[in-house]
């Protein structure tokens, strides 16, 4: 996984991007890979922060996506022992991005309907372009 995350230049992969259907996510912030299984968020911050996002499951287009700021997440690290990881800012981001996957959610369903298709439109006009 971390190999497909590294050759599509993300910061992040979930399982299911590249079939496999199981709750793991990658990520690799600064320079270093983390790895999560059965990741649960369960805290966030009320504080929320709008940035653009890609995905590696519709390349070419970045749209603005609201977040929390700050996350708690729990899961299972790559040996299977329990961990807690306390997110802030980019890192927030890209672990709500990832899980998100995991429920079958993408950036494209974080839009509101007007975005969503301004977005789509986009994206089919860069798909047939290529
Ligand atoms: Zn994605």
């Amino acid at each position: 996984m971390a190999e497909a995350m590294y050759n599509n230049e993300g910061v992040g992969l979930a399982a299911p991007q590249i079939g496999i259907q199981k709750r793991v996510i990658v990520f690799d912030i600064d320079d270093e890979l983390g790895a999560l299984c059965n990741p649960v968020i369960t805290e966030r911050s009320d504080e929320t922060a709008i940035d653009d996002e890609g995905c590696l499951s519709v390349p070419g287009i970045n749209v603005p996506v609201e977040r929390s700021v700050s996350v708690v997440c729990e899961g299972l690290n790559l040996d299977g022992e329990p961990i807690v990881v306390q997110a802030h800012d980019f890192l927030a981001r890209v672990l709500q991005h990832e899980i998100d996957h995991l429920d079958g959610v993408i950036i494209l369903d974080r839009l509101t309907p007007e975005q969503r298709k301004m977005a789509i439109r986009e994206y089919n006009n860069r798909a047939t372009a290529e």
